[in-house]
């Protein structure tokens, strides 16, 4: 077995918000350790391509951002979550500046895009790789500080001990416990395991699994929302290459419109996921759909109305995907169908990203609330960053006092 340690902050994964959470902890003076199932880049978080939500827009405001993820949420996100989100949005931008993000920009702000169930242009860009743009930056700034590194741990098991939590990992040497203060749980989701069980295709990294949250509720941790599960409007269907392919939303914000058989559209391409999702599977139940060489169902994405200038501005990745699999987006549509994608809920937390365990702090994916059961693309990446720096200030704060 190897030795045990204890740390004041013990953060879980090493995606966008347990990356966020570590750096802001260690900024805030905290010994930090930084447990991961595999290596530090493997996360959902890298595979990111659309973009961050943030309101810079003339005419755009926190409010208005607000208004839309309640919309797109039906109501169901909880208010206060939102607010801070939406309100802590630019400056949270300017942070991952700070540590060398370099967002896309235009006539001298960011370049924005409009994305599904928003009223205004706000989506950021780092051309189609946004997450792997953050996580690396993020990545950097923790290596390049005091804080530990513990590739290869798989978190087991979660209790309560005096001074805090005993955590114990699996590793490729045995079961390895540690004690920290504080605990930040940022294990991300499930959609890999789920699609697994399902059968079905899924945007999500092996890694997506979902045990940490199990082990939150078995430690008594409360959740909300944990079977709303969202389908990504727009997996690739073909070439088989790209099957399990997220299609960058940007492709629907820069002109590409849904098409049946018939090339009629049948919906809001920039319609709220839930919505646009429900409207292809209904085409195809309605058998207006199309079948894939190898006879799955799809509906068509007609890619060719999105400009030249735009798609090698902000498609660059999707398009080097498709045309090394023979397809070439600006040339025929490409086919598409709905994939399993991201876990709405998780486990319940205040503005603190603590959840209702005292001392355990939750952020990114494995968190509930802030999307309700149905998150607007782009707010993913941004509720990462905020409440993973709302998580990781909190638990050092917490561990030093
Ligand atoms: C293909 C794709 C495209 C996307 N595009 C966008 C986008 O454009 N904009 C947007 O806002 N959102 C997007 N999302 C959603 C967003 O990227 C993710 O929801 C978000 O990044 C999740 O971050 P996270 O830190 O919560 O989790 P992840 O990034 O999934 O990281 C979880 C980490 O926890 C580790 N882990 C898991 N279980 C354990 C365990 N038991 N013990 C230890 N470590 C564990 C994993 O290995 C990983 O390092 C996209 C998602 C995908 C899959």
């Amino acid at each position: 077995m190897p030795g045990s340690g204890s740390f004041d902050v013990l953060v879980v994964g090493s995606g966008a918000s347990g990356l966020a959470a570590a750096v802001a902890a260690a900024r805030a003076g905290a010994d930090v350790a930084l447990a991961t199932k595999t290596t530090l880049q493997a996360c959902n978080s890298a595979k990111a391509q659309g973009g961050i939500q943030a309101a810079f827009g003339d005419d755009d405001s926190p409010e208005i951002h607000a208004d839309d993820v309640m919309r797109s949420s039906h109501d169901t996100a909880n208010p206060h979550l939102v607010e801070i989100l939406t309100s802590e949005a630019p400056s949270a931008i300017h942070w991952l500046e700070e540590l060398g993000v370099e967002f896309t920009r235009q006539n001298g702000g960011y370049r924005l895009a409009r994305c599904g169930g928003a009223t205004r242009h706000r989506l950021l860009q780092v051309g189609d790789r946004t997450g792997h743009a953050i996580t690396k930056a993020l990545r950097e700034t923790f290596e390049s500080g005091p804080g530990t590194e513990l590739p290869h741990h798989a978190l087991r098991s979660l209790e309560p001990v005096a001074n805090g939590w005993l955590a114990t990992f699996e590793t490729r040497e045995g079961l390895h416990p540690l004690v920290a203060s504080t605990v930040v749980l940022a294990a991300g989701g499930r959609c890999f395991a789920e699609a697994r069980t399902l059968g079905e295709l899924s945007t999500n990294h092996p890694n997506a699994t979902g045990e940490a949250t199990r082990i939150a509720l078995d430690a008594g941790a409360e959740s909300r929302d944990l079977d709303a599960l969202q389908y990504h409007p727009n997996g690739g269907a073909w070439p088989a290459t790209m099957q399990g392919y997220s299609i960058p939303e940007t492709t629907r914000s820069y002109g590409a419109v849904l098409l049946n058989a018939d090339g009629e559209e049948f919906t809001d391409s920039l319609g709220p996921r839930d919505a646009v999702s429900q409207a292809i599977f209904d085409e195809v139940e309605k058998g207006k759909g199309v079948s894939t060489p190898d006879g799955r169902p799809a509906v068509w994405l007609d890619t060719t109305r999105i400009a030249r200038d735009d798609a090698e501005i902000s498609l660059p990745y999707m398009l080097r995907r498709y045309r090394g699999g023979g397809i070439d987006p600006l040339e025929e549509p490409i086919l598409t169908y709905p994939v399993l994608h991201y876990q709405n809920g998780g486990l319940v937390i205040d503005e603190h990203a603590e959840t209702t365990l005292e001392g355990v702090y939750a952020c990114g994916e494995i968190a509930g609330g802030t999307h309700g059961r149905n998150r607007m693309m782009g707010n993913s990446l941004l509720e990462c960053t905020v409440f993973g720096r709302r998580a990781g200030k909190a638990a050092a704060e917490r561990a030093r006092a």
